[in-house]
């Protein structure tokens, strides 16, 4: 069952102006289409940035506890849709559906958490060094924004940056990525239906370089919000650099887990599974490395491997299904090339590094929990992000060590440490390099009420969700009122 979709632009449901389509397929089995959708361009691009400009103006006046009722109806839609939103997004982009809940139920838990800030949204009030004078500050709008989102998250991501964005007064443009426009189309329907005025939220479904690239470089956006490659951050820093223009940047990842010798291990083995193979290690902050404490090494790795192997690969509908396929072609040929990467560096395959074959695989992009053993610190196995199913795992004599090795990788999102010693554990708390630090959880299951975002490589040093996520979309105002009746002259007149 496909359907054809398409852009929504000044609050119409609107085909590319050049007509041109593209599809999107089932990535468990390539002969299910799951929809057709605009294949935009730069006058799209355009069109869309002109409505949600004039949309701005009267948008930025109307109250913040207003504009938040719309989120705030736009999360409670998402509620009474959960299911068939979590099962058309595993057709589209292949997770389990146990995952795409989540996926979903992380949208509305932002959308309700974005919602109360329409009555927070606080500055500060401090006294005036001169007498009889105010000064206090205020969270402005910025104006439009442009919403570049990734796959692996195709309704958290986008919610995370656009419930925000609304509340603090901005309009947007969202472009997704084109392996899961369906989900967000659905996304911007409910926030639609929940009554966002004409212009406020608009929406373009196409390529990076035809969309997303003359988006961010509009002059007449403001604010570019990105969750992607580094590769891609990199080119759109070097644009908004040149422009001047605000940039927040959610980009890579290299994470590990360490389990130390006193570590309890079954939680452990369990942590790392989740973590590795969850939404096929497509995860920014999925844990690509295992860094383990040589006295538990041996036995931790065994068990792990008779683990990974047990797993169940198929397709994400199917409730017995662990972990789903990849979300295309390209991400299983890069998965593959980091496998042929790690054995020709002389790392030791001990499970899987194949796809998967047979019978009800053949049309899917499946492939095998991987794991490979005797891992260096300086591989490119070690050190790149792949992406995909495939767990490298470092052995250490020391905390140091371990501390050091974690630390060894140009990203730094998120962290993990397995220990019973609270002496240790805070000490790792201090000194990984990293956005995110889990003590005996796996490195993934980041809440919508905590700051998000890396350090190093893994970003420009914005944090989204919490609270801290409105220095993306605000900017601030001082205001200071001298109710003295003469001029009074800070640092002059009072010294
Ligand atoms: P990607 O960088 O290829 O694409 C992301 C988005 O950017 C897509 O919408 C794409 O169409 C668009 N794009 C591509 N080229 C562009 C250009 N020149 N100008 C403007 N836009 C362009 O990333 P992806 O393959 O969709 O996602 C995987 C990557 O995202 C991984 O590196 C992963 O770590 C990262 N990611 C990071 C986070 C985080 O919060 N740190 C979360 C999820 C994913």
């Amino acid at each position: 069952m496909s359907e054809t979709f398409q852009n929504f632009i000044d609050g119409k449901w609107v085909p590319a102006r050049s007509g041109k389509t593209f599809e999107n397929r089932n990535p468990a089995n390539q002969d299910e289409l799951v929809g057709a959708f605009p294949d935009s361009d730069e006058s799209d691009v355009n069109a869309a940035v002109a409505a949600a400009r004039r949309a701005y103006e009267s948008w930025r006046l109307v109250p913040a506890p207003k504009r938040a009722e719309i989120v705030r109806r736009a999360a409670s839609l998402l509620e009474a849709q959960k299911e068939d939103l979590a099962r058309l997004m595993t057709r589209e982009m292949g997770k389990v559906l146990a995952e795409t809940r989540g996926d979903v139920q992380e949208a509305i838990d932002c959308g309700f958490f974005a919602a109360g800030e329409g009555r927070r949204l606080y500055g500060d009030t401090a006294p005036s060094e001169m007498p009889n004078k105010a000064a206090y500050s205020v969270r402005m709008p910025v104006g439009v924004c442009a919403m570049i989102t990734p796959w692996n998250f195709p309704m958290a991501i986008p919610s995370w940056k656009i419930f925000p964005a609304l509340v603090c007064g901005n309009t947007v443009v969202f472009k997704p990525a084109t392996d899961t426009p369906a989900s967000a189309a659905k996304f911007v329907g409910v926030l639609a239906e929940a009554g966002a005025p004409d212009g406020v939220i608009n929406f373009l479904t196409g390529g990076g370089r035809e969309v997303g690239a003359p988006l961010a470089a509009h002059p007449d956006v403001r604010v570019v919000s990105f969750t992607g490659s580094s590769e891609v951050g990199r080119v759109l820093a070097r644009e908004c650099g040149t422009r001047l223009k605000r940039l927040s940047l959610e980009l890579g990842g290299k994470n590990a887990q360490i389990v130390m010798e006193d570590a309890n291990l079954d939680l452990a083995l369990e942590g790392v599974l989740w973590g590795a193979f969850g939404t096929t290690g497509q995860r920014c902050t999925a844990t690509s490395r295992l860094i383990l404490h040589r006295p538990i090494a041996g036995v931790f790795l065994e068990r792990l491997v008779e683990a990974a192997r047990a797993l169940k690969v198929g397709d994400g509908l199917d409730p017995s299904t662990q972990v789903g396929p990849l979300v295309n072609e390209g991400q299983r040929e890069t998965t593959a090339s980091y496998v042929e990467i790690g054995k020709k560096e002389g790392a030791e395959l001990v499970c899987g590094g194949e796809p998967v074959k047979g019978p009800g695989f053949d049309r899917g992009f499946f492939y095998r929990p991987t794991v490979f053993a005797k891992v260096r610190p300086n591989m490119r196995l070690a050190r790149e992000e792949i992406f995909g199913p495939v767990l490298s795992v470092l052995t250490v004599d020391s905390f140091e060590e371990a501390i050091h090795v974690q630390n060894d990788t140009p990203y730094g999102l998120s962290s993990s440490i397995y220990t019973q010693d609270v002496n240790r554990a805070m000490r790792a708390i201090r000194d990984i390099e990293a956005g995110i630090t889990y003590v005996n959880g796996p490195t993934i299951g980041a809440e919508v009420h905590m700051p998000f975002g890396g350090v190093k490589d893994t970003g420009n040093g914005h944090r989204e969700a919490s609270h801290t996520v409105l220095d993306i979309f605000t900017e601030w105002k001082t205001v200071y009122i001298d109710y003295s009746g003469k001029l009074q002259r800070a640092q002059i007149d009072n010294h």
